[in-house]
Protein backbone atom coordinates (compact mmCIF):
# COMPACT_ATOMS: atom_id res chain seq x y z
CA UNK A 1 0.00 0.00 0.00
CA UNK A 2 1.44 3.33 -0.90
CA UNK A 3 0.83 6.37 0.85
CA UNK A 4 0.10 9.32 -1.16
CA UNK A 5 1.80 12.52 -1.97
CA UNK A 6 0.72 15.52 -2.52
CA UNK A 7 2.67 18.42 -3.14
CA UNK A 8 2.94 22.33 -4.06
CA UNK A 9 4.95 24.17 -6.65
CA UNK A 10 4.88 27.47 -6.02
CA UNK A 11 6.98 28.29 -8.88
CA UNK A 12 7.45 32.10 -8.57
CA UNK A 13 4.98 33.21 -6.76
CA UNK A 14 4.22 34.88 -3.46
CA UNK A 15 6.04 37.61 -1.32
CA UNK A 16 7.85 36.73 2.41
CA UNK A 17 3.97 37.90 3.96
CA UNK A 18 1.83 35.74 1.29
CA UNK A 19 4.11 32.48 2.17
CA UNK A 20 4.21 33.21 5.74
CA UNK A 21 0.32 33.89 5.98
CA UNK A 22 -0.39 30.63 3.59
CA UNK A 23 1.44 28.56 6.66
CA UNK A 24 -0.71 30.44 9.35
CA UNK A 25 -3.61 29.09 7.40
CA UNK A 26 -2.85 25.32 6.46
CA UNK A 27 -0.65 24.74 9.76
CA UNK A 28 -3.48 22.41 11.96
CA UNK A 29 -5.43 21.74 9.23
CA UNK A 30 -2.39 19.54 7.54
CA UNK A 31 -3.82 15.62 7.56
CA UNK A 32 -2.06 13.11 9.63
CA UNK A 33 1.43 12.09 8.42
CA UNK A 34 0.47 8.65 8.78
CA UNK A 35 -2.30 8.94 6.27
CA UNK A 36 -0.57 11.70 3.54
CA UNK A 37 2.36 13.28 2.75
CA UNK A 38 1.82 17.38 2.82
CA UNK A 39 4.77 19.33 0.83
CA UNK A 40 5.15 22.97 -0.16
CA UNK A 41 7.59 23.59 -2.83
CA UNK A 42 8.45 27.06 -2.27
CA UNK A 43 11.26 29.68 -3.99
CA UNK A 44 14.56 28.99 -2.06
CA UNK A 45 14.45 32.26 -0.43
CA UNK A 46 11.36 31.23 1.93
CA UNK A 47 12.65 28.13 2.65
CA UNK A 48 13.96 28.73 5.97
CA UNK A 49 11.11 30.93 7.25
CA UNK A 50 8.54 28.02 5.91
CA UNK A 51 10.63 25.25 7.70
CA UNK A 52 10.36 27.20 11.10
CA UNK A 53 6.56 28.29 10.29
CA UNK A 54 5.65 24.27 9.20
CA UNK A 55 7.41 23.29 12.59
CA UNK A 56 5.65 20.06 14.34
CA UNK A 57 2.74 19.94 11.65
CA UNK A 58 3.01 17.13 9.39
CA UNK A 59 3.31 19.90 6.31
CA UNK A 60 6.78 19.10 4.67
CA UNK A 61 8.93 21.62 2.97
CA UNK A 62 10.62 21.14 -0.57
CA UNK A 63 13.15 22.99 -3.10
CA UNK A 64 11.99 23.33 -6.36
CA UNK A 65 15.69 22.69 -7.49
CA UNK A 66 19.35 22.31 -6.71
CA UNK A 67 22.71 21.48 -7.50
CA UNK A 68 24.44 18.30 -7.40
CA UNK A 69 27.62 19.47 -5.91
CA UNK A 70 27.43 19.61 -1.79
CA UNK A 71 29.67 23.14 -2.31
CA UNK A 72 31.45 24.89 -4.66
CA UNK A 73 32.18 28.36 -6.94
CA UNK A 74 28.61 27.94 -8.42
CA UNK A 75 27.34 31.43 -7.99
CA UNK A 76 23.61 31.84 -7.50
CA UNK A 77 23.26 28.28 -6.53
CA UNK A 78 21.86 26.52 -3.92
CA UNK A 79 23.52 22.92 -2.80
CA UNK A 80 21.14 19.79 -1.44
CA UNK A 81 23.52 20.30 1.87
CA UNK A 82 22.49 23.47 2.48
CA UNK A 83 18.74 22.32 2.09
CA UNK A 84 19.21 19.77 4.61
CA UNK A 85 20.89 21.97 7.14
CA UNK A 86 17.98 23.98 7.21
CA UNK A 87 15.22 21.07 7.26
CA UNK A 88 14.09 20.94 3.98
CA UNK A 89 12.80 17.42 3.17
CA UNK A 90 12.00 17.37 -0.45
CA UNK A 91 13.30 18.84 -3.78
CA UNK A 92 11.66 18.77 -7.46
CA UNK A 93 14.60 17.51 -9.92
CA UNK A 94 14.09 18.12 -13.59
CA UNK A 95 10.83 19.94 -13.92
CA UNK A 96 9.74 20.78 -17.10
CA UNK A 97 10.36 24.64 -16.92
CA UNK A 98 14.08 23.76 -15.45
CA UNK A 99 14.59 21.39 -18.29
CA UNK A 100 12.92 24.35 -20.78
CA UNK A 101 14.39 27.18 -19.45
CA UNK A 102 17.45 26.49 -17.67
CA UNK A 103 19.13 23.65 -19.48
CA UNK A 104 18.50 21.02 -17.50
CA UNK A 105 19.20 17.65 -19.10
CA UNK A 106 18.62 14.36 -18.69
CA UNK A 107 22.47 13.90 -17.67
CA UNK A 108 21.82 16.88 -14.95
CA UNK A 109 18.41 15.42 -14.03
CA UNK A 110 20.34 12.02 -13.08
CA UNK A 111 23.55 13.62 -10.97
CA UNK A 112 20.74 15.81 -9.52
CA UNK A 113 18.37 12.85 -8.02
CA UNK A 114 21.56 10.74 -7.35
CA UNK A 115 22.64 14.12 -4.94
CA UNK A 116 19.69 14.50 -3.01
CA UNK A 117 19.45 10.97 -2.13
CA UNK A 118 23.25 11.25 -1.05
CA UNK A 119 21.89 14.56 1.15
CA UNK A 120 18.63 12.78 3.03
CA UNK A 121 16.67 15.08 0.73
CA UNK A 122 13.45 13.34 -1.62
CA UNK A 123 13.88 13.79 -5.04
CA UNK A 124 10.13 14.42 -6.91
CA UNK A 125 11.68 13.72 -10.47
CA UNK A 126 9.46 15.02 -13.22
CA UNK A 127 9.01 13.63 -16.26
CA UNK A 128 6.31 14.38 -19.15
CA UNK A 129 6.11 14.81 -23.04
CA UNK A 130 5.05 17.47 -24.86
CA UNK A 131 1.74 18.14 -27.15
CA UNK A 132 3.64 17.34 -30.30
CA UNK A 133 4.92 14.19 -28.81
CA UNK A 134 2.16 12.90 -27.83
CA UNK A 135 0.36 13.86 -30.96
CA UNK A 136 3.27 12.27 -32.89
CA UNK A 137 2.78 8.67 -30.77
CA UNK A 138 6.18 9.37 -28.59
CA UNK A 139 4.44 9.75 -24.78
CA UNK A 140 5.62 6.18 -24.37
CA UNK A 141 8.98 6.16 -25.55
CA UNK A 142 9.98 9.55 -24.48
CA UNK A 143 8.51 9.04 -20.98
CA UNK A 144 10.49 5.84 -20.64
CA UNK A 145 13.85 7.37 -21.74
CA UNK A 146 13.16 10.31 -19.28
CA UNK A 147 12.53 7.38 -16.42
CA UNK A 148 15.34 5.38 -17.27
CA UNK A 149 18.27 7.71 -17.74
CA UNK A 150 17.32 9.49 -14.51
CA UNK A 151 17.53 6.68 -12.57
CA UNK A 152 20.55 5.23 -13.87
CA UNK A 153 22.67 3.85 -10.68
CA UNK A 154 20.05 4.38 -7.96
CA UNK A 155 20.12 1.61 -5.57
CA UNK A 156 16.71 -0.49 -5.12
CA UNK A 157 16.12 1.11 -1.96
CA UNK A 158 16.51 4.31 -3.58
CA UNK A 159 13.70 3.68 -5.78
CA UNK A 160 11.64 2.61 -3.45
CA UNK A 161 11.97 5.87 -1.67
CA UNK A 162 11.40 7.88 -4.65
CA UNK A 163 8.61 9.90 -6.16
CA UNK A 164 8.12 10.21 -9.52
CA UNK A 165 5.78 13.10 -11.22
CA UNK A 166 4.68 12.62 -14.64
CA UNK A 167 3.73 16.07 -16.40
CA UNK A 168 2.50 16.29 -19.57
CA UNK A 169 3.42 19.58 -20.83
CA UNK A 170 0.66 20.60 -22.32
CA UNK A 171 -1.45 20.77 -19.36
CA UNK A 172 0.99 22.31 -17.18
CA UNK A 173 -0.46 25.95 -16.36
CA UNK A 174 -2.76 25.39 -19.32
CA UNK A 175 -5.76 24.41 -17.33
CA UNK A 176 -5.98 21.37 -19.99
CA UNK A 177 -5.75 18.14 -17.18
CA UNK A 178 -5.46 14.78 -18.91
CA UNK A 179 -8.21 12.39 -18.56
CA UNK A 180 -7.79 10.38 -15.34
CA UNK A 181 -7.55 7.28 -17.95
CA UNK A 182 -4.49 8.91 -19.85
CA UNK A 183 -2.92 9.88 -17.09
CA UNK A 184 -2.92 6.45 -15.42
CA UNK A 185 -1.68 4.87 -18.21
CA UNK A 186 1.50 7.44 -18.31
CA UNK A 187 1.68 6.39 -14.39
CA UNK A 188 1.48 2.45 -15.04
CA UNK A 189 4.09 3.28 -18.30
CA UNK A 190 6.56 4.70 -15.52
CA UNK A 191 5.85 1.84 -13.02
CA UNK A 192 6.47 -0.58 -15.84
CA UNK A 193 9.40 0.92 -16.97
CA UNK A 194 10.98 1.02 -13.19
CA UNK A 195 9.55 -2.96 -13.21
CA UNK A 196 12.03 -4.09 -16.09
CA UNK A 197 14.89 -1.85 -14.71
CA UNK A 198 14.51 -3.12 -10.85
CA UNK A 199 11.82 -5.42 -10.44
CA UNK A 200 7.92 -5.90 -9.69
CA UNK A 201 8.41 -5.59 -6.14
CA UNK A 202 10.32 -1.84 -6.20
CA UNK A 203 8.13 -1.00 -9.03
CA UNK A 204 5.33 -1.57 -6.77
CA UNK A 205 6.67 0.94 -3.59
CA UNK A 206 7.58 3.84 -5.82
CA UNK A 207 5.42 6.71 -5.53
CA UNK A 208 4.31 8.27 -8.92
CA UNK A 209 2.09 11.94 -9.10
CA UNK A 210 0.54 13.21 -11.92
CA UNK A 211 0.37 16.77 -12.38
CA UNK A 212 -0.97 19.11 -15.10
CA UNK A 213 -3.83 21.46 -13.86
CA UNK A 214 -4.92 19.11 -11.05
CA UNK A 215 -7.54 21.27 -8.28
CA UNK A 216 -10.22 20.18 -6.07
CA UNK A 217 -12.46 19.48 -8.83
CA UNK A 218 -10.55 16.78 -10.71
CA UNK A 219 -7.89 15.46 -8.20
CA UNK A 220 -10.65 12.80 -6.58
CA UNK A 221 -11.12 11.02 -10.01
CA UNK A 222 -7.05 11.55 -10.27
CA UNK A 223 -6.28 9.81 -6.77
CA UNK A 224 -9.05 6.46 -7.44
CA UNK A 225 -6.37 5.32 -10.29
CA UNK A 226 -4.66 2.73 -10.04
CA UNK A 227 -1.10 4.01 -10.62
CA UNK A 228 -1.96 7.78 -9.26
CA UNK A 229 -0.57 7.72 -6.25
CA UNK A 230 -0.57 11.90 -5.25
CA UNK A 231 -0.13 15.26 -6.90
CA UNK A 232 2.01 18.08 -7.77
CA UNK A 233 0.21 21.04 -8.05
CA UNK A 234 1.22 24.58 -9.09
CA UNK A 235 -1.64 26.85 -9.62
CA UNK A 236 -3.83 25.09 -7.65
CA UNK A 237 -1.62 25.03 -4.46
CA UNK A 238 -1.05 28.78 -4.39
CA UNK A 239 -4.35 29.66 -2.21
CA UNK A 240 -4.55 27.85 1.18
CA UNK A 241 -8.15 27.03 0.91
CA UNK A 242 -7.74 25.44 -2.30
CA UNK A 243 -4.34 23.32 -1.33
CA UNK A 244 -6.45 22.23 1.77
CA UNK A 245 -8.86 20.87 -0.32
CA UNK A 246 -6.27 18.56 -2.43
CA UNK A 247 -4.90 17.59 0.86
CA UNK A 248 -8.41 16.90 2.16
CA UNK A 249 -8.79 14.49 -1.27
CA UNK A 250 -5.81 12.60 -0.66
CA UNK A 251 -6.22 11.75 2.71
C1 LIG B 1 3.52 22.21 -11.95
O1 LIG B 1 3.96 23.32 -11.70
O2 LIG B 1 4.23 21.24 -11.82
C2 LIG B 1 2.12 22.10 -12.40
C3 LIG B 1 1.63 20.91 -12.62
O3 LIG B 1 1.41 23.28 -12.55
P1 LIG B 1 -0.20 23.43 -12.70
O4 LIG B 1 -0.83 22.60 -11.63
O5 LIG B 1 -0.47 24.89 -12.54
O6 LIG B 1 -0.55 22.90 -14.06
Amino acid sequence: MRKPIIAGNWKMYKTASQAKEFVEQVNGLVPDAEKLDSVICAPALYLTQLVDAAGNSPLKIGAQTMHEKGEGAFTGEISPVQLADIGVDYVIIGHSERRQYFNETDETVNAKVKSAFSHQLTPILCVGETDEQREAGQMESIVEAQVEKAVEGLTDAQIAELVIAYEPIWAIGTGKTATAEDANEACGIVRKKIASLYSEDTAGKVRIQYGGSVKPANIQELLSMEHIDGALVGGASLEADSFVKLLEAGS
